[in-house]
Formats: C-alpha cells, sequence, structure tokens
C-alpha cells in the first residue's frame, strides 16, 4: 500500500492543528516511557525510500535517535494527480503548482531515515485556486 502522508497523525487538510505541539507531545511521551519507539518510528518504506533519494537533508538532529539529521520530504494532493500525492524531487516542480489552475496542499514531513521517526512538519495551500476545467488537460491553458 503506498504511503499517504495526509493519513498521517494530526494531519487535518484545512485543520487549526498545531504541528509542532503535536510533534513535542508525541516526543515527551516516547521520553516519558509512555510511547515504544516501535510507535514513534514507524515511517512507512517508501518514505524512508523518498527520503534518502529526494529529501532535504536539515541540520537538525533527529528527536529520537539523536544519531542523524533529519530530512524534508514534500507531497502535493489535488486535483489530477495520484491518490498518494506526488512526491516533489525538486523546488521548481513546487513553483510550478503555483501557475496551475485548482487548489494544491503541499504536505511536508520530517523523517529520520535511520531509526524510522516521521511526523508532519507542516501543509500548506498552493495553485491559482481557480477551478480546474474537467476537460482539457492543464497544459492546454
Ligand atoms: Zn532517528
Amino acid at each position: 500500500m503506498p504511503f499517504r502522508p495526509d493519513e498521517m497523525q494530526g494531519a487535518r487538510p484545512g485543520g487549526e492543528i498545531d504541528y509542532r505541539l503535536a510533534r513535542r507531545h508525541l516526543i515527551a511521551e516516547h521520553k516519558r516511557g509512555r510511547l515504544a519507539r516501535g510507535e514513534v518510528c514507524d515511517a512507512h518504506p517508501e518514505l524512508i525510500r523518498a527520503a534518502r533519494e529526494v529529501g532535504d537533508v536539515t541540520g537538525t538532529d533527529c528527536p529520537i535517535c539523536e544519531e542523524h539529521k533529519l530530512v524534508l520530504v514534500s507531497y502535493v494532493f489535488g486535483p489530477r494527480l495520484p491518490a498518494f500525492g506526488r512526491c516533489i524531487t525538486k523546488r521548481s516542480e513546487l513553483q510550478a503548482f503555483n501557475r496551475r489552475a485548482g487548489t494544491y496542499t503541499c504536505y511536508v514531513v520530517e523523517v529520520c531515515p535511520d531509526c524510522g521517526w516521521n511526523h508532519l512538519a507542516r501543509t500548506w495551500v498552493l495553485g491559482r485556486g481557480d477551478a480546474v476545467s474537467k476537460r482539457a488537460a492543464p497544459s492546454a491553458r
């Protein structure tokens, strides 16, 4: 089954979720021993692969293993995209969405490719926001 970042804990498009607060809570619960490592380090194999191949390595240490740097992986969901979203491999791809008709949501997930920690870092909306024509291909406009 493909990985779907929109199904992650705390992922509610358009919701008022503070991802950093949810993240801090999970990390604290793990440190207190209330959540096992396997419960917080459960990254889908596809997410780990994306992190290794196309992710943006950050300067931030993994909050769980504290041995490796976190990697950010971005997915975009919206009209004419696969149900499991499109994994963004280049910054220019994201910019291109702002010229497309329709509304898209970008999910940025932080991942530790080594221990499997993963959490939604942020989401934002992109695209022109106008209606997507049901017939014309996006490039035909
Ligand atoms: Zn880690």
